[in-house]
């Protein structure tokens, strides 16, 4: 990272974003007067953007409303191959004068795109329960956690830039500097689609990288919002281009592209590991082995010990599953209880999952949305049937009253651990519940995937909540709390095993993935 003179930029010590309380009758003026922003801006027409460069395009990409699908958000282009040449050229035309920007006025860029998004923050909110079928709650959530992800990478890129000091031969001043690595494919998935691309984002440009962000068809208009952001903030146009279309039409000629340096991805198993397979070949003109940081699916499980609070272990099972319709990659797909209290914790449960309302994400008396689109609609539906054959249905099994993609809570007992729906990601309000003889063979089970992603344990004994965590193998694990809701700065993001890179989002070492380090020896003396 350049060292160049600048005034030293002073920060606050990092804190998390408060939440809005919308159950308070004085946040109603400002949500209603957002949402009428909003819903005035309703299927506007987007522009590519390359490099400061607005293009349309003959094809158009339609987002709409899950709670109501008949309903457009946005009109978006969809981004050609030549689209996506230009947009990796001119990334790698403005690369040496980004990465000369001082690392101070890189970071007071994303102190500015925070203060952008704060500012607009219930617009936000808005736009993620048209585009994704967020309620508020989930909404405000995802971009609290996108402001904290500005904030907190402000503040690594300043102290990246002051590494420590190395040992010191005699005779010589040795140091190590990080530099960035050059050009990088953003690719975000659709389930946190402010928060994760904003992260992946601005790490990838506070280390003085230049980006291609190529947002996930689902919700291009909240990737146009962020664009906008980002100009409001001052961010040189050069330094990003935005890229709405098809994953399959331009995703491989963004990450074969030889110019490419490094490829930034969260999303499908399949489709992680396609990139990271693409992005190995090396074409003769590519000078470099590509970086692929991928963050992929999780089959996650929460463990009820029998020596636990039953009614807490329900509740975080219950919010760990069905918060944003099961559709997190922290999500609870399997729950794995005790023996001894199992047809306990399917009775409350049962009642719980029942009490949920389902419905239209911007009504706040609804704790569940829609899912995604009639697409995920559907293969979740069929893994419902699926799971009907593999076990005992408790409750839910079906869609949920209403237009939208709504389907009703799930819960599938007596599931074997070689059943699909224990194995595989569904993404769906689907939980699958299997008893464990003790807690041992709970450790067991839950390890029992080819993912590792979140896990918690529920238990009062200190003994077996030492044991999780020397051999619950999973990137995060929670005890006697849900699995969901990492805080960025409290809880590093990342999975093992098929969940991808353990990269760490909003962790001390996650900026350490966007650059690479420099070695320097002088003789002095
Ligand atoms: P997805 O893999 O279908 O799509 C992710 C992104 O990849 C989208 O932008 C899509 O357009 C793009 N894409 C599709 N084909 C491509 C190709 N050939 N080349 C390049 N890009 C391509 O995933 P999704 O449905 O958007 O997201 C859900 C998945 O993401 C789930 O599996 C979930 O577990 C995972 N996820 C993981 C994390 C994590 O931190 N581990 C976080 C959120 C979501």
């Amino acid at each position: 990272m350049s060292a160049l003179a600048t005034p030293p930029l002073q920060l606050a010590p990092f804190v998390n974003e408060p939440y809005a309380d919308f159950s308070k009758a004085e946040q109603a003026p400002a949500m209603r007067s957002a949402w009428t922003n909003v819903r005035g801006e309703m299927g506007k027409e987007y522009d590519l953007l390359i490099a400061g460069e607005r293009r349309k395009s003959a094809a158009k990409l339609e987002s709409v409303n899950p709670s109501k699908p008949s309903e457009i958000v946005g009109v978006h282009q969809k981004g050609s191959e030549k689209d996506a040449l230009d947009a990796v050229n001119a990334a790698y035309a403005y690369f040496p004068v980004w990465a000369d920007v001082p690392v101070e006025q890189r970071a007071d860029y994303l102190v500015k795109i925070a203060a952008v998004i704060r500012r607009h923050k219930l617009e936000f909110d808005a736009w993620l329960i048209l585009e994704a079928g967020k309620t508020w709650a989930e909404a405000e959530a995802d971009v609290s956690e996108a402001i904290d992800f500005c904030e907190y990478y402000a503040r690594l890129a300043l102290k990246l830039a002051k590494p420590e000091t190395l040992v010191q031969l005699s005779g010589e001043r040795d140091e190590m500097m990080y530099l960035p690595l050059g050009v990088g494919v953003i690719i975000p998935p659709w389930n946190f689609p402010l928060a994760i691309m904003v992260g992946m984002t601005t790490a990838a440009l506070v280390t003085g990288n230049t980006v291609v962000i190529k947002p996930s068809s689902e919700t291009p208009t909240i990737a146009a919002k962020f664009a906008e952001a980002m100009l409001e903030a001052g961010v040189p146009p050069q330094s990003f281009s935005l890229l709405t279309g098809s994953g399959a039409a331009i995703g491989d000629t963004l990450v074969a592209h030889p110019r490419t340096r490094f490829v930034s991805f969260t999303g499908s198993r399949e489709v992680g590991l396609h990139i990271n397979e693409l992005a190995a070949k090396t074409p003769k003109e590519q000078i470099w082995i590509k970086r692929v940081i991928a963050e992929m699916g999780g089959k996650d499980a929460i463990i009820v010990d029998r020596d636990t609070n039953l009614d807490q272990a329900v509740t975080g099972v219950l919010y760990s599953a069905f918060g944003y319709q099961g559709q997190k990659c922290s999500a609870c797909s399997r729950a794995i209880v005790d023996a001894a209290v199992y047809d306990d914790f399917l009775l409350k449960l049962k009642s719980k999952a029942e009490a949920l309302s389902v419905g239209a994400s911007d009504q706040l008396e609804n704790y569940m949305g829609p899912v995604i689109s009639a697409r995920a609609r559907d293969t979740i539906l069929s893994y419902i049937e699926t799971g009907k054959k593999e076990g005992r249905l408790i409750t839910g099994g079906g869609k949920a009253d209403g237009d939208g993609y709504f389907i009703q809570p799930t819960v599938i007992a007596d599931i074997d651990s070689k059943a699909r729906i224990f194995q595989e990601e569904i993404f769906g309000p689907v939980l699958a519940v299997t008893k464990a003889r003790d807690f041992d063979h709970a450790l067991e089970l839950a390890n029992d995937s080819d993912y590792g992603l979140t896990g918690a344990v529920f238990t009062n004994d200190k003994a077996k909540a030492e044991k999780a965590r020397r051999r619950f193998f999973v990137g995060n694990l929670y005890i006697n709390r849900k699995c969901t809701g990492a805080m960025v700065g409290a809880h590093p993001f990342g999975g093992f095993n098929m969940s991808g890179t353990d990269s760490k989002a909003g962790g001390p070492d996650y900026l350490l993935q966007f650059v690479q380090a420099k070695s320097i020896a002088e003789k002095i003396g």
